[in-house]
């Protein structure tokens, strides 16, 4: 029963919006094909995606979920929703065949799919369309199908892509049928057999020596570093010598620990990787993805496939401000190196180095977005830590300084489409393309990485939340000089204590708030945006004289505008390098790197004449 053949396997990935029902309809597929009948307790939801991701309405991490019925296995694949993970998205594709669009019964096809579903069909990808969540109220599943099919008419379908299957039903119910009206709604068999029908068995040959491309890495707490991937070729098993063949050329024997599947119950001791399958192979330390694994010593590395490489770094630091320790509970360095430490061994995109300075450390990333995530992760498990604004990643190639650059798609309505013309000259990017589609224009333009910082907020702000972008790595080019997006100062409290209503108000004449009266504020802190491109220092705490009858009940008369809320993301975009964002588990502040003023205009003065110098 061990050796799988071939045409037993469907591998397919799986795009949904958040919250249109993919964990429950994994759940319910592994459970059809009797994952936790004779398992001991789950544990843990198959696609359980973090919390954090759930909100924010991506996933992070593309996962793998084996599903067992009448004898095949069906690999579902995740796939991540947010824009900075473009080249993950790509390596998926390149592992499946056909690709599950998950859609709710009422709200149809969301913006934020396009992107991956164009990714999809452009890879010639056989769909399946899942409309979930039937039963709700207001469900409108035939309208939802004219949705769908328009925007794969928008994305360019093939004429046998736009053929799909739909399945109707209820992952919470447990049932899938094609004809809405006419079939029982019994179970999950109907969408089972039709992804055994509707997508091709794996190009995978299993009469060759053993091959696998690793498509991606995990860790595992016992073996370690895992690599996925789908085998290209023959099988392996737990015990066997194999050759990793890495990128640079060199060949590396080990010895195969551990076969993963992604069941319900993490794997499967038995399991054997074998032709078409996809699975995690533990025993090498070093495995990177895009690197081979095979049986024979001289086997050709299969075609290297690009792994976006880390454009954006960003600071870390250790809270030194008055409020140090205050609201986390781990605010050491050795803390916060620890839990980077952990990062990096299960998110491959992910890099740490020390910084020059103690306590401070830097993150690399594919995008800043990644980073906040990560920051958001740590904020809840009680840390505190300082981050600064990202910066991007440049080389020097023959004394030339190169910066990295990105093709930006942008979609938006008609109507806000000057603005975000404008806005990309604004941040030197160059439009090499326009077009429209059922939602409005369509853009891809080539961008400088230091250009989308902060654009995405600019878009949603243009397009009134209807805009979207995606963007995706493509080559280092001669640095394309300076771009200023932010055209404000910012007003400092030059004390530190509660702020108070009656100061508050006067400073509303001066600018936007980001604090409300009561909050606790320090020296150094940015408590609110100066229209003009001027730091100004204000007080804030300031409170009102006893003897100042006349003008008694005045000010509570006034009511302050409410401040302006960002989130960790929008302020680490919205800093300047002189500022920095300060994390804690309960606050977000924004405050200047040097609090106390006369240092500041000291250390200002050096970098204006290192400026000077250079
Ligand atoms: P995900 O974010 O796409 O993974 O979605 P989940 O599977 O976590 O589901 C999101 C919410 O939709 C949960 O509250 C589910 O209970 C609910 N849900 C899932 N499937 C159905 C369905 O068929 N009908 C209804 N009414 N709710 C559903």
């Amino acid at each position: 029963n061990q050796y799988l053949m071939t045409d037993k396997i469907r591998n397919i990935a799986i795009i949904a919006h958040v919250d249109h029902g993919k964990t429950t309809l994994v759940d319910k597929l592994l459970e059809a094909g009797g994952a936790y009948a004779e398992h001991q307790q789950v544990t843990e939801r198959a696609m359980d995606s973090m919390d954090l991701e759930k909100e924010k309405g991506i996933t992070i991490k593309s996962k793998n979920t084996s599903i067992h019925w009448n004898d095949h296995i069906i690999n579902i694949i995740d796939t991540p929703g947010h824009a900075d993970f473009g080249g993950e998205v790509e390596r998926v594709m390149k592992m499946v065949d056909g690709v599950f669009l998950v859609v709710d019964a009422y709200e149809g096809p969301q913006a934020q799919t396009r992107f991956v579903l164009k990714k999809a069909l452009a890879e010639g990808l056989h769909p399946i369309v899942v409309v979930n969540k039937v039963d709700r109220d207001f469900a409108r599943p035939s309208e939802v199908r004219d949705m769908v099919l328009e925007l794969f008419l928008d994305l360019e379908a093939s004429e046998e892509q736009f053929e799909a299957p739909f399945f109707y039903g209820s992952a919470k119910n447990g049932f899938f049928v094609g004809n809405l009206e006419k079939d029982e709604h019994k179970d999950m068999t109907p969408l089972l057999q039709g992804i055994i029908d509707s997508v091709p068995a794996p190009e995978a040959n299993a009469e060759e020596p053993f091959r696998m491309l690793v498509s991606n890495i995990d860790w595992d707490n016992y073996v370690g570093r895992v690599a996925l991937g789908k085998v290209l070729s023959g099988e392996a098993k737990k015990g066997d010598n194999i050759w990793l063949l890495r990128k640079d050329g060199t060949k590396l024997r080990s010895k195969i620990t551990r076969v993963f599947e992604y069941g319900a119950s993490a794997s499967e001791e038995s399991a054997i990787a074998s032709a078409g399958n996809i699975v995690g192979i533990s025993g090498f330390e070093d495995i990177d993805i895009g690197e081979t694994l095979a049986i024979k010593e001289d086997a050709e590395p299969l075609p290297f496939i690009d792994i976006d490489p880390p454009t954006i770094t960003m600071q870390f630091s250790i809270n030194n401000g008055p409020f140090n320790g205050r609201d986390g509970k781990h605010v050491t360095s050795r803390a916060i190196r620890e839990r980077l430490d952990r990062e990096v061994k299960t998110n491959i995109s992910i890099e740490v180095t020390d910084a020059e300075h103690a306590g401070v450390f830097n993150v690399a990333a594919r995008g800043a977005m990644q980073i906040a995530v990560l920051v958001e992760t740590m904020r809840r498990e009680g840390f505190e830590l300082l981050v600064s604004r990202p910066s991007v990643i440049t080389k020097r190639v023959d004394d030339k300084l190169m910066e990295p650059f990105e093709t930006l798609y942008v979609e938006c309505p008609d109507d806000a489409l000057g603005g975000v013309m404008k806005s990309l000259a604004t941040r030197k990017g160059r439009v090499d393309s326009m077009g429209t589609n059922a939602h409005g224009s369509t853009l891809e333009a080539t961008i400088s990485t230091r250009g989308i910082i902060g654009f995405e907020f600019e878009l949603l702000n243009l397009s009134s939340g209807h805009g979207i972008m995606s963007h995706l790595f493509k080559e280092y080019a001669p640095h394309c000089g300076e771009i200023v997006t932010r055209k404000t100062g910012a007003l400092i409290s030059m004390a530190t204590g509660t702020a108070m209503q009656y100061s508050l108000v006067p400073i509303t004449e001066r600018g936007k708030l980001f604090i409300a009266p009561g909050e606790e504020v320090y020296e150094g802190q940015i408590i609110g945006e100066n229209p003009r491109l001027v730091d100004l220092s204000v007080n804030p705490v300031k409170e009102k004289a006893l003897t100042n009858h006349r003008s008694a009940g005045k000010d509570n008369t006034v009511t302050l505008p409410p401040p302006l809320a960002m989130g960790l993301e929008r302020a680490i975009e919205y800093i300047n390098a002189d500022e920095l964002v300060e994390a804690t588990p309960n606050f977000l502040r924004i405050r200047k790197r040097v609090l106390c003023p006369n240092e500041r205009k000291r250390s200002e003065r050096q970098s204006k004449s290192v400026e000077a110098n250079v």
